[in-house]
C-alpha cells in the first residue's frame, strides 16, 4: 500500500461491465488505427475508455460496438 492521499482517487466505470473502480485499477483503452490497444501508461493521444483488468471484460466490451462508437464518437 503506498503512502495515503486527501484526495479521491477518480473513478471510473469499466464499459465491460458497468463496474465503477478507482481509475487505478482499470485498464485504459485507446483506439489506434481502428484496433483497440491497451494504453499501458496512459500516454496515448485521443478519446480513451476504461476497463478491468480481465481479459473477460475486454473481450466482453471489444465486442460491443455500440458502446465503442459511443466511446470514440465514432461515425456509423
Ligand atoms: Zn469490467
Amino acid at each position: 500500500m503506498r503512502h495515503r492521499e486527501k484526495k479521491t482517487c477518480p473513478v471510473r466505470t469499466c464499459r465491460g461491465c458497468g463496474t465503477k473502480k478507482p481509475q487505478q485499477e482499470l485498464l485504459r483503452l485507446s483506439l489506434q488505427d481502428g484496433q483497440l490497444v491497451v494504453d499501458i501508461d496512459r500516454s496515448l493521444p485521443g478519446r480513451g475508455l476504461y476497463c478491468c483488468d480481465d481479459e473477460q471484460c475486454r473481450k466482453r466490451l471489444e465486442k460491443n460496438k455500440k458502446v465503442l462508437k459511443r466511446a470514440f464518437r465514432l461515425k456509423v
